[in-house]
């Protein structure tokens, strides 16, 4: 069977959003750019992406009469928010084309399913074992601790998992974290870890994005610096084509963000993915010919996928609520006009009128000729910014 041909989307016709936070909201940007207009479909009156849309529609992502309004208006659809009721996407594929599919969603928001996606895909990951209740840790391969407890649903910026270092721990963790499915994985010694962005279309043409080094911390994305100094060119290679391989398997349309770690043996293993645009992609809006979200709405209206190409050296800082607060814990306002006095400043505020600990704000991406450069303007504007 030969692979459908593109059938792109007129400008003026309507795409649609599921979930209206930050990456939405840089989706909107980009779909409005190429002359198409969004409906957002999202709970919160204040969402960031809804503030951008040209249409918000306010209600649940299960809401019959919203998901109907949606399919009426747009000609295509895809979400920005992983844990989207799969059954949303699939009301919406009885009416018109989602990007992705309903089943990659899903496997995406599930560990253990993920892990399965991996292994089919030929793509290696961490050894690890899929815990279904308090039998199965009392059977655990001893082989897996010291390990990371994770749930297999709804865990994300590090919540929903637990370090575990013997048999005890582990089932006093799984009962902690309400006795659902999780899954355990071996705790592996990491050197880096790397992300790819891949961006595939109805017709099987895949791009990827340069590889992103990410930097984490108290399991929040801190830092990703583009190219990924310090990675062997033949690493970062054979990172892309996993990602397009685990893309392929799926039959995926739309932009998937796989996520990797580099043992210090020089391994590389995939840690899990993401069926959206990422936040570690986001320094590709400043620094390459085309930005992930761009490719997201280009693999959506079925338009031509570019090479995105790296023109600049980058650093991207992502600012979290904390940076609103003093050390007495007193609410202030980060000072901008310092920052971006400094050379190669790209400030992307979210438009979030509430920032708590913890909450991205909005990021920063510092683009330059060099990555040593890039380096030291990132450093120099962290300083600024306290
Ligand atoms: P999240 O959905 O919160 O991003 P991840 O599975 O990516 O969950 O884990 C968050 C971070 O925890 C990773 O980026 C990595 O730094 C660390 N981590 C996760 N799994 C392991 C592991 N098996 N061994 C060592 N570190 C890990
Ligand atoms: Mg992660």
């Amino acid at each position: 069977m030969s692979a459908p041909t593109l059938n792109p989307l007129h400008p003026g016709e309507w795409l649609g959003m599921l979930g209206g936070g930050q990456l939405g909201r840089m989706a909107v940007h980009a779909a409005q750019a190429l002359g198409y207009r969004v409906a957002v479909l999202d709970p919160d009156r204040h969402s960031p992406a809804g503030a951008a849309a040209d249409e918000h529609l306010q209600a649940g992502y299960d809401d019959a009469g919203a998901l109907t309004q949606l399919a009426s208006r747009c000609a295509a659809a895809s979400t920005e928010f992983e844990n989207v009721p799969a059954a949303a996407l699939s009301r919406l594929a009885q009416d018109i084309d989602v990007a992705p599919a309903a089943i990659a969603v899903a496997v995406c928001q599930d560990r253990a399913a993920e892990k399965a996606h991996f292994q089919k895909a030929g793509v290696p990951c961490a050894p690890h074992a899929v815990l279904r209740g308090a039998a199965d840790c009392a059977g655990v391969d001893p082989a897996l601790l010291p390990g990371i407890l994770k749930t297999a649903r709804m865990g994300y910026d590090g919540k929903g998992q637990r370090r575990v270092n013997d048999a005890a721990e582990l089932a006093a963790a799984f009962a902690e974290l309400g006795g659902v499915t999780c899954v355990l994985e071996q705790r592996l010694p990491l050197a880096a870890e790397l992300s790819v962005i891949v961006s595939r279309g109805v017709d099987g043409q895949m791009v990827t994005l340069p590889v992103q080094r990410n930097w984490h911390v108290n399991g929040i994305l801190a830092t990703t610096a583009v190219p990924a100094q310090g990675i062997a060119a033949e690493l970062q290679a054979q990172a892309q084509q996993f990602a397009q391989s685990l893309a392929a398997e799926f039959g995926y349309v739309g932009v998937l963000c796989v996520e990797f770690f580099v043992l210090e043996d020089g391994r590389l293993l995939a840690n899990e993915m993401a069926p959206r645009p990422h936040n570690s992609g986001h320094y590709s809006i400043d620094a390459c010919s085309h930005s992930q979200f761009e490719l997201q709405v280009r693999a959506m209206a079925q338009l031509p996928l570019p090479e995105p190409r790296l023109h600049s050296a980058c650093v991207m800082l992502n600012l979290l609520g904390d940076l609103w607060f003093d050390a007495q814990g007193h609410r202030r306002e980060p000072n901008w006009a310092a920052v971006l006095r400094l050379e190669g400043m790209h400030l992307h505020l979210y438009g979030k009128a509430d920032p708590r600990p913890g909450r991205k704000m909005g990021h920063l991406t510092v683009t330059a000729p060099t990555a040593w450069e890039a380096r030291g303007q990132a450093l120099a504007a962290a300083r600024v910014l306290g």
